[in-house]
């Protein structure tokens, strides 16, 4: 069957153009730090980025996590928010291999922290307190329904972080939606932050990856903690060929997905006994709710949606989660309305 897969952009299979670059890489042992292709790959994300270095991880978490112990030592503290991938999504990593200490606040439903908030969670120099750290953000925001915040927050974030002697880092995993979100070059969302990790592997459509970008020091310290991590890869410039073209061909097009979830979006407004989230679709996401007196669940609405080819996230008894990417097309978009209006008439 050719599937509709909604479920994640994670699940995004690389492109003809990528497996072709795969087949053709030079390769060498990046161990030695000879790998032609992940050496062109680092500086072309760091390019990008607007940073001195950038280092090529086996995935979003290892990158975060990386990250967060060159940034830290044991008891340190990293403030966060408490829908943060880092905080739910990364098996509490930095706690168990770092030692690191979270300090949670709440994320607002735009997927920002309150400054009052940051402000208040820096901690004064006393022997009974961990030693705040870190401050990370996440741009565009997963929990919060992949909302993308604006550069001007970025700045006052990180300006109340600097105030209190922290450094930052973004948790950048879909940094170029949020880029494409708000019609600016990517610099301009991450200029604020020390490093910043980004996916290659989601809606960029490369079968395998994330980068770290930051300064030359920072990676050195950074590339360490990757060889400790297990994270140290022979030839993987057959991996870092699809991320080139991740990055020379797929940003620009983020946009068409975004275009697709407001066209899904506005359909699915107008199914009966459907219920868009109030503040979806953000980016490339889109949330609905199946309402109440359907007496249906999502997964047995899922499950009649799969008989038609159409896979979506379940995230709640009754919610589920749809996500635009490079393989869900326009004329799949009817196709969903009609599957879901089928699925709920009684
Ligand atoms: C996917 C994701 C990650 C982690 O990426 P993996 O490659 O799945 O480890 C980190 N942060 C956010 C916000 C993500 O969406």
């Amino acid at each position: 069957m050719d599937w509709i897969d909604l479920r994640s952009d994670t699940l995004t299979l690389p492109t003809e153009k990528m497996r072709a670059a795969m087949a053709a890489a030079e390769l060498g042992d990046d161990v030695y730090g000879e790998d032609p292709t992940i050496n062109r790959l680092q500086e072309l994300a760091a390019a990008r980025m607007g940073k001195e270095a950038a280092l090529f991880v086996a995935s979003g978490t290892m990158g975060n996590l990386a990250a967060v112990l060159a940034h830290c030592g044991r008891g340190d503290e990293v403030i966060m928010g408490n829908n943060a991938h880092t905080y739910i999504y990364e098996a509490g990593g930095i706690s168990a291999l770092g030692g690191v200490h979270p300090f949670t606040i709440p994320n607002q439903p735009d997927g920002t922290l309150l400054k009052h908030d940051i402000k208040h969670a820096i901690r004064e120099d006393n022997p009974h307190f961990p030693i705040s750290k870190l401050l990370i953000l996440e741009n565009t925001h997963n929990r919060c329904g992949g909302v993308s915040l604006s550069r001007a927050y970025m700045l006052e974030a990180a300006q109340i972080a600097r105030e209190g002697g922290l450094a930052i880092h973004l948790d950048g995993a879909r940094i170029f939606n949020a880029a494409v979100d708000h019609h600016v070059p990517v610099v301009d969302l991450v200029d604020m932050v020390d490093s910043v990790t980004f996916c290659l592997s989601k809606g960029l459509c490369a079968p395998v990856g994330s980068v770290l970008c930051s300064s030359q020091e920072f990676i050195e310290k950074a590339h360490r903690v990757r060889k400790q991590l297990g994270g140290g890869m022979r030839q993987a410039g057959v991996l870092a060929a699809a991320g080139i073209v991740a990055l020379e061909e797929m940003v620009d097009r983020l946009g068409e997905d975004h275009q697709r979830a407001e066209a899904l979006a506005a359909g699915l407004r107008e199914v009966p006994g459907l219920l868009l989230d109030k503040r979806s679709p953000n980016t490339n996401m889109v949330y609905v709710e199946i309402e109440g007196n359907q007496g249906v669940t999502a997964q047995e609405c899922a499950a009649k949606l799969k008989e038609k080819g159409i896979l979506v996230g379940i995230t709640g008894s009754r919610h589920f989660r749809m996500v635009c990417h490079y393989w869900i097309r326009d004329e799949h978009i009817p196709a969903v309305l009609n599957a879901f209006k089928n699925a709920l008439s009684k």
